[in-house]
């Protein structure tokens, strides 16, 4: 009796580590925004002390990796993004992001912006703002975009004392 209660709990944890692992935050009315966007890496250049947490980690496909700017930047006005390509602009129609895990914090105030200038000199749009503290250890996702213009340019501008971390960015078109 005691050996069957064992595994009802072990089978119980089980399911409840797969729920977890499952949650995803969503904001806004899913759409059909299946089209994964890639491209160039691009944004501010370095990692903190040199420990390779480079803007690349917010697109290697890994929630473990994050991006953590260089102390030159004082944490401040750091952004990562995509250059989609000459010709292959999008529009963007969802946006999921993950935070490092114990800083979900420093993506407060957060904006996802598009342009069509590569440094974001002008013409920027913001597209969503990270106005609320996203979960720990989860994805966030939103399809409430602020615009339906395409980009060829599509950045994370972290906040000021943010320093640029976030785990993973994933851009989607219709
Ligand atoms: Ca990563």
């Amino acid at each position: 009796m005691i050996i069957k209660q064992q595994k009802m709990w072990r089978w119980a944890a089980t399911c409840a580590l797969t729920l977890s692992a499952l949650s995803v935050t969503q904001i806004g009315i899913a759409q059909d925004a299946k089209t994964k966007l890639t491209g160039k890496t691009i944004g501010t250049d370095g990692s903190y002390q040199d420990g390779g947490a480079d803007k690349t980690k917010a697109f290697d496909g890994d929630t473990a990796t994050f991006f953590d700017a260089p102390e030159a930047t004082n944490g401040n006005g750091v952004w990562v993004g995509l250059d989609l390509g000459e010709g292959k602009d999008a529009t963007i129609a969802k946006i999921r992001f993950y935070p490092r895990t114990d800083f979900p914090a420093r993506m407060v105030n957060g904006k996802f912006q598009g342009s069509d200038t590569a440094d974001f000199s002008k013409n920027v749009v913001d597209l969503f703002t990270v106005d609320t503290e996203p979960t720990a250890d989860q994805w966030t996702e939103t399809t409430k975009i602020g615009s339906d213009k395409k980009f060829r340019y599509v950045r994370y501008l972290a906040p000021d004392d943010g320093w640029g971390n976030v785990s993973e960015i994933e851009l989607f078109t219709k």
